[in-house]
């Protein structure tokens, strides 16, 4: 289990390893909402996402090992890299043939090994678990991992430091170890916040799961909201439960809200981010998600979109699906 006590022993395990990223607040969407709308601005934080937390805590406090891996190539792996650059321990990111050469270059840039091998996702992560069980490296999961969970969490401290009065949270949701995270360091300092997990329709694990009350497999779909694919794990183990316990509302929104989240954003508050932070301010646009019983933070998670591909969407001259 993940307490409000690993929570606090994990922000000052990472107090070095992680930038504290400002808040701000949003006029336009405020207005729309009803009520003050704060966002936390985490797509500012090292590595250009919130998984430099979980990452940095989960590797920190590994004993002896020969290194860290995982078969993560958005922004858990690179995330991961990092921090073992940090620490001074070897990383190997298990990546399947398939996965483009920038990703490659961009593992590569942090000094840890991209190792290619195999022809799919699952043959990549049989390689860290090969390198786990026969060469002594510790595999960190992306999500369902209780040292992953805490180093989350702490994010979930830091917007209540900000914002002290936050009534409700919205967070994107994909294997819910940031909501998690978060849920249960604002719940344990503000029983009443209210916590909102935002998928995308196009392939919502969590929500499928959830639906289901167990884990399920969903097939994946190209979104918007890339980083928000994938699925659970059919042996989930903590993640799936503390959603369940600690999620007070699920919003699934389509791709079109999602390029008008990002394209808000962009416009109204000039913050370039990636599908999967939009989904706050998306809710907001169409009418999902209101500010009425206080301070609503939206967490803008991450940055990692091709700059392109931003600007058409920007321009709504992009498909938004494909
Ligand atoms: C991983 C990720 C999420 C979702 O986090 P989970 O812990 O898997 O729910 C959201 N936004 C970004 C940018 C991410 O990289």
């Amino acid at each position: 289990m993940v307490t409000l006590d690993d929570i606090l022993a994990a922000s000052e395990r990472i107090r070095d390893m992680v930038r504290v990223t400002p808040v701000k607040a949003a006029p336009g969407l405020s207005r729309l909402a009803g009520g003050p709308v704060w966002l936390k601005c985490e797509h500012r934080q090292e590595t250009g996402a919130f998984k430099l937390r979980g990452a940095s805590n989960a590797a920190a406090r590994l004993g002896e090992v020969a290194g860290v891996t995982t078969a993560s190539t958005g922004n858990h792996g690179r995330a991961l890299a990092h921090a073992a650059r940090q620490l001074g321990l070897p990383a190997v990111i298990c990546v399947s043939r398939l996965v483009p050469q920038n990703k490659l270059d961009a593992i590569r840039a942090l000094d840890a090994e991209a190792r290619v091998i195999g022809a799919s996702q699952d043959e990549a992560f049989d390689e860290a678990r090969r390198l786990q069980r026969e060469e002594g490296f510790a595999l960190i999961p992306p999500f369902d991992h209780p040292d992953v969970i805490a180093g989350q969490g702490t994010l979930g401290l830091e917007i209540l430091d900000q914002i002290p009065d936050a009534a409700a949270i919205a967070v994107p949701l994909s294997g819910g170890g940031l909501l998690a995270g978060v849920a249960l360091a604002a719940k344990a300092r503000r029983p009443a916040i209210r916590i909102i997990g935002i998928s995308m329709e196009r392939g919502a694990a969590m929500a499928a799961s959830l639906k289901a009350g167990h884990p399920v497999a969903v097939p994946e779909q190209q979104t918007l909201a890339d980083s928000l694919g994938g699925g659970i794990g059919l042996k989930n183990r903590l993640t799936f439960g503390l959603c369940r316990d600690l999620m007070d509302d699920l919003i699934l929104l389509t791709e079109d809200e999602i390029a008008a989240g990002i394209r808000h954003l962009s416009v109204e508050e000039d913050e370039m981010v990636e599908g999967a932070a939009a989904v706050g301010a998306a809710a907001i646009l169409a009418g999902r998600l209101r500010a009425v019983d206080g301070p609503l933070v939206l967490i803008l998670s991450g940055q990692n979109i091709d700059p392109a591909r931003h600007a058409a969407i920007v321009r709504g001259a992009a498909c938004p699906t494909s």
